[in-house]
């Protein structure tokens, strides 16, 4: 079993420990900022074996030297950032389908272009957990500030495929915003008022609304949910294939003032 500790960061960032207690081996994934992960690893008594960044911007990445210098840990991050000298302190660059042993788990690599040419997910299959970084949100998904519709398109649909049972983490609590404005589009969908209700819920006392599982992604967010009857509708692209739907979902968020 994992244990897995979430901690906020900056204004509306996660960061996760994620730790093997067999052997003791921890991660962290996208380490905003150091003190706050050093202030957990005391508390627990764990010691940081290896920082999972997902991509290079700055609050995925700002903790990554400091905590190397405090505890020795290893970093691991894309080829494709690495090759760009994006990822401060990396050690290790993965791709596609690679392997990162944590003790006695693992996690693997899964490309996933789109908010950045080079970001990666980490499955960890056997606990069905998924650390996505700024791909997929809560009833969202990331800008797209490097690459285009058609390869986030690509990347959430390889995320669509994983197992429903998925606990999703990803790296911000934006998930409150994302569902005022799928509610937009989809104002009839009972599944996404109700889980609407639940994460106003949770916000009003502070509580985080992530992780969530991928089947209840699956229908509430509109970014995979582009085969949707009433959100084509929404949109006027009745005919049009599920890419362009997305292509058009994600121009209207980028406009959207809720
Ligand atoms: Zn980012
Ligand atoms: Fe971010």
């Amino acid at each position: 079993m994992l244990q897995v500790q979430q901690i906020p960061a900056l204004s509306d960032n996660y960061i996760y420990l994620i730790h093997e207690p067999v052997t003791g081996a921890t991660a962290a994934v996208d380490p905003a900022e150091a003190e706050a992960v050093l202030e957990v690893l005391a508390a627990r008594a764990w010691n940081l074996t290896v920082i999972l960044n997902t991509h290079h911007h700055s609050d995925h990445v700002g903790g990554n030297l400091a905590l190397k210098q405090r505890t020795g840990c290893a970093i691991v991050g894309s080829h494709w950032d690495r090759e760009r000298g994006r990822i401060p302190g990396i050690d290790r660059g993965i791709g596609d389908g690679d392997v990162i042993p944590l003790g006695r788990a693992s996690a693997r690599v899964l490309s996933v272009p789109g908010h950045t040419l080079g970001h990666v997910a980490y499955q960890f299959a056997n606990e069905a957990l998924l650390f996505c970084g700024d791909t997929l949100f809560g009833m969202g998904c990331g800008r797209l500030f490097e690459g285009s519709a058609e390869q986030m398109w690509t990347s959430l649909s390889k995320l669509r495929g994983l197992p429903p049972h998925t606990m999703v983490y990803c790296a911000h609590e934006y998930t409150e915003a994302n569902g005022r404005f799928a509610l937009s589009l989809e104002p009839g969908n009972a599944d996404l008022i109700a889980r609407m209700r639940d994460v106003e819920a949770l916000r009003r006392h502070g509580r985080p609304t992530v992780p969530f599982t991928l089947a209840e992604e699956m229908v509430t967010n509109p970014f995979l949910r582009p085969q949707s009857p009433p959100l084509r509708a929404a949109l006027g692209l009745m005919d049009a294939d599920d890419g362009e739907v997305f292509a058009e979902i994600r121009r209207r968020k980028d406009g959207f003032r809720g």
